[in-house]
């Protein structure tokens, strides 16, 4: 088996991947999406480096565990039902629907284990009623509970944070911003396990032994990834956001309540940038998957730009990125179906599946680096490098390509045959929309534009816009 070398955040080394237990299976967490509107781009960002290091282990030969919630009970769940006057249940169910045609979008594997938070309420009781029994934790005259940080004293290590700087810790990612004021706490830096019910919270609470209410968010990820993956797992992802505070408290949680080692190796993705600008809502620069492909990008294109970047680095996402995400991609395609022709290879990911852990002698330098810290863009170079060269093709070069492609995620599209432009006839009728929706583009008529693109589709034709031209596809 191949040793992967990733950086770990705690030691902040690059330390091999080993699994700790005897079965060999590597236990990996992910902290999923909050599922109330759309993922953008810088959580996808996240979710597919974590994609590419789950097929690298897998075509290298690890057995791998994959777990990544689902955020379905929190501030932002909650108002987003009660503005759409819908039950929790309704409105959640139908993000994480649209969460889960995102991921098939942009070839995302399915996680093997896809946990959600409202789903485990007596785990999480269980997990906090430990923490209360071992004084880890408290509860307050409201019937709120709250961990003791001063019962633990290497909260902060993961991410080297300065207690004595630290005013007050609010759960951040839940949109509250000032939550340290309206609760009581014997320190301000202790933070909530369960909350106490609140007549905004409706008809959302459970029953605990504390009274009614609710579970904070940084519960769920301790009682679920224990319940799943035991109580050391070997890799714990998330963007570099969720180092502090929330994984520093899933730390604290899990290592009080078990009294053993929660994570060996973490795993953090920097942030993302668009057009050199911090993401935020007054910027208008939160783009979804489906705000590029209405800007005629294809799923594909979006993944390979968002995968290009190295995973440790702040990735700048620009428009032209994707331009030349879009042409990188073509060019592989039309290079590897040029040493198609005299082949006989065809790609099958049940070899993949079934472990078979390849030699490379043509595209060695392309796994290795993945191998050493992901390095995505350094393999990217090297496959690149060695296509042109004077490449001859034969099965066991298509092989290494195609496990590359698979560990990259692009191998639907680069060995697809159904979607081989030239085989499909496009009926004139469409043809005639396609270009006068094109020219309507051009003259910067976007209405008119959206218009004969949203009737392209509803004849069940899309459409992907380049610098100077566009491909149709049959949907
Ligand atoms: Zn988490």
């Amino acid at each position: 088996m191949t040793r992967i070398k990733l950086y770990n955040t705690r030691s902040r080394q690059i330390e091999e991947i080993i699994p700790e237990n005897p079965d060999g299976i590597l236990r990996i967490y992910c902290c999923g999406p909050t599922v109330y509107n759309y993922a953008h781009i810088g959580n996808f960002r996240t979710f597919l480096l974590q994609d590419v290091l789950r097929r690298l282990l897998i075509a290298t030969g690890y057995s791998v565990k994959f777990v990544r919630n689902l955020t379905d009970v929190d501030d932002k769940t909650i108002r987003g039902a009660q503005k759409e006057n819908i039950s929790l249940q309704n409105f959640t169910e139908k993000w994480t629907h649209i969460f889960h045609r995102d991921c098939e979008e942009l070839n995302i594997l399915d996680a093997d284990v896809e946990p959600k938070a409202a789903g485990h309420i007596g785990e999480q009781i269980a997990m906090i009623e430990t923490l209360i029994r071992k004084k880890h934790a408290y509860i307050a005259p409201d019937g709120s509970v709250y961990f003791r940080l001063s019962s633990f004293p290497s909260y902060g290590k993961l991410s080297r944070i300065d207690l004595g700087k630290l005013t007050t810790q609010s759960e951040n990612s839940s949109g509250q911003a000032n939550l340290a004021d309206e609760y009581d706490r014997d320190s301000v830096q202790d933070f909530a396990l369960w909350k106490a019910y609140k007549p905004e919270d409706g008809d959302v609470f459970w029953k605990s032994p504390w009274g009614k209410g609710r579970p904070g968010w940084h519960i769920e990820c301790s009682a679920m990834s224990v319940k799943y993956l035991g109580e050391t797992i070997d890799i714990h992802g998330g963007g570099i956001d969720l180092c502090f505070p929330h994984h520093e408290n899933e730390i604290a949680q899990t290592e009080c309540a078990t009294g053993n080692p929660f994570v060996r190796h973490w795993f953090h993705s920097e942030h993302l940038q668009v057009e050199g600008q911090k993401m935020s809502k007054s910027l208008g620069n939160l783009f979804t998957l489906a705000d590029l492909k209405n800007r005629g990008y294809a799923p594909e294109t979006v993944r390979y730009a968002l995968i290009s970047g190295h995973y440790r680095q702040i990735l700048n996402f620009t428009l032209s990125g994707l331009d030349a995400a879009q042409s990188a991609l073509n060019k592989l395609k039309i290079k590897i179906k040029n040493l198609h022709k005299n082949s006989e290879f065809t790609g099958n990911e049940d070899e993949i599946f079934s472990s078979k852990n390849i030699t490379y002698r043509h595209f060695n330098g392309a796994i290795e680096a993945l191998e050493n810290d992901l390095n995505i863009p350094k393999c990217l170079g090297e496959i690149f490098s060695v296509l042109n060269g004077d490449a001859t093709g034969g099965e066991l070069f298509l092989e290494e390509l195609y496990f590359l492609c698979f560990i990259l995620g692009i191998e639907k599209f680069i060995f697809s045959k159904n979607r081989d432009r030239e085989s499909v006839e496009i009926p004139e009728d469409i043809a005639e929309l396609a270009a006068r929706r094109w020219e309507a583009k051009r003259n910067k008529n976007f209405a008119e534009s959206d218009r004969l693109r949203q009737s392209l589709s509803e004849k069940g034709w899309n459409v992907v816009d380049h610098r100077e031209a566009y491909d149709l596809y049959q949907q």
